[in-house]
């Protein structure tokens, strides 16, 4: 028996709104609140199929003609009995319509509250579960595309595979440990080592895809460098130009912490103290670069502007200076114009250095293309493959830790239960991943972080 949720799944402010309920009650709320035009009740309708209707107040009144669906469990996201009603976004709607829903059995949803009932019920695994949020707040189509193929199984598939062999192997070991008399077959330690070498290799690359999997879910703090007029905020623009840029305006701060990012192919460059770029009349701002270089050391990366016509400057050399030892781009700007920089002097502190004019637009595939493989991300794989959730990682760090010190055993030939012992080790761990072997607490710190309707 579940009890019954609803809650508003859209954004503010939209011109549609949708309502989900899920649990045993969800038919005898949604049929209370809406009529569909053909007569009959909204539970009686094809599931799956969307359903014109009128939409009701706690009092019958008309709210809204608009749509809804009814999908019945076990063939529902939840798992359990849930409607969808898409009706029109306006607070009043959507207010009115939940306060109906509450008066016929059903509460309001917790945040993630959808989704934990999905693993609870087996609908997906627990990496599956947690990545529903990384797909809700994707900021690059390869973050989406890695977070999708998670939710349908990627992850929690290899992992319950490695986990399923591990089980096997370890139930064979227990048959020996509990009949000591009885001589080990040979074949079992070659099959154990074979299995623990193979699941220790498969974990420790999925748990070493967490570097890219930091970059591909929270971007790259980058700051541009570079003397007055070397072509900063121009080069900002070109970035701009080549990928579609979101501002967010963060609330409660002011101009100078408007954060823009910057989309360059998976990676999304989250561009600092670009309020420091844009043209200003104040004279301290124009002339001096050391709020940017202070900005720097914030940065995981730097793209240091030069002016490819001009000489270099103090300026340039405490912007090389700045960029040595970190992971920096030197762009040398305004390839447009006769180039007089002497490129030497760059070239013995930039391991990267791009030619482009801003102005054009020269060069700037190539600065596109070298910025992907500095974070990691050339090339890369977004089938799911690339784990995103520090939990999981340590999760799965451990298992592979668990799964060498179990290979250890069996090839210096130690005892049958010291091999056991540190492959159950790693199988408890390959379970906080999928979700089998975890408390209620984590279940509900995780959920927790979800937004409310998903
Ligand atoms: P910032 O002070 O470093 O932000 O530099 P700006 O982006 O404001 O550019 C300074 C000046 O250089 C402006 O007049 C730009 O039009 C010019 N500029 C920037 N990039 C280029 C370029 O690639 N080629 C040429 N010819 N001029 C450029």
């Amino acid at each position: 028996m579940s009890d019954t949720i609803a809650a508003v799944a859209t954004a503010p402010g939209g011109p549609i709104g949708i309502i989900r309920v899920s649990g045993d009650g969800a038919a005898r709320a949604v049929s209370a609140v809406f009529q569909p035009k053909n007569g009959g009740s909204l539970v009686d309708a094809s599931p799956h199929k969307l359903v014109y209707g009128t939409l009701h107040s706690r009092k019958g009144a008309v709210l809204d003609c608009c749509l809804a669906a009814w999908m019945r469990a076990p063939h529902s996201y939840t798992g359990e009995d849930m409607a969808e009603i898409q009706c029109h976004g306006s607070p009043a709607v959507l207010g009115e319509a939940l306060a109906a829903l509450f008066a016929n059995g059903a509460r309001q949803a917790g945040p993630g509250e959808f989704t934990k009932r999905a693993f609870i019920n087996g609908k997906m695994d627990l990496s599956g579960a947690e990545a529903v949020q990384e797909l809700v707040t994707a900021q690059t189509a390869q973050a989406a595309q890695n977070a999708s193929a998670q939710i349908a199984g990627k992850v929690g598939g290899t992992v319950q595979a490695l986990r399923d062999s591990l089980v096997e192997m370890v139930a064979h070991f227990h048959a020996v440990v509990d009949f000591p008399d009885e001589d080990i077959d040979p074949f079992l330690f070659e099959q154990a080592q074979e299995i623990l070498h193979r699941a220790a290799g498969t974990l420790y690359s999925l748990a070493e895809s967490y570097e890219r999997g930091r970059v591909i879910r929270d971007g790259v703090p980058c700051v541009i460098l570079g003397r007055p007029n070397a072509g900063k905020s121009s080069l900002l623009n070109a970035l701009l130009g080549c990928e579609r840029a979101i501002v967010t305006d963060q609330p409660g701060t002011t101009r100078d912490v408007i954060e823009e990012t910057v989309r360059v192919g998976p990676v999304l460059l989250r561009m600092l103290d670009t309020a420091g770029l844009r043209d200003t009349d104040d004279p301290v701002e124009k002339i001096g670069i050391e709020r940017a270089l202070a900005t720097a050391n914030g940065a995981a990366m730097i793209l240091a502007v030069f002016d490819g016509s001009d000489m270099l400057s103090d300026e340039d050399l405490m912007v090389i200076a700045r960029s040595h030892g970190r992971r920096a781009i030197a762009v040398i700007n305004k390839s447009d114009l006769p180039d007089t920089l002497d490129l030497a002097k760059i070239r013995r502190h930039f391991d990267h250095i791009v030619s482009v004019s801003a102005k054009t637009g020269e060069g700037m595939d190539a600065l596109t293309k070298l910025i992907p493989s500095m974070v990691g991300l050339d090339g890369a794989v977004f089938d799911g493959s690339i784990i995103t959730s520090a939990r999981q990682a340590a999760a799965l760090a451990r298992a592979a830790e668990r799964c060498e010190e179990a290979l250890f055993a069996a090839q210096s030939g130690m005892t049958p239960d010291a091999v056991v012992m540190d492959a159950e080790g790693a199988i408890a761990a390959l379970g906080e991943v999928t979700g089998q072997n975890v408390t209620e607490d984590v279940i509900s710190k995780i959920f927790e972080n979800f937004c409310v309707g998903k």
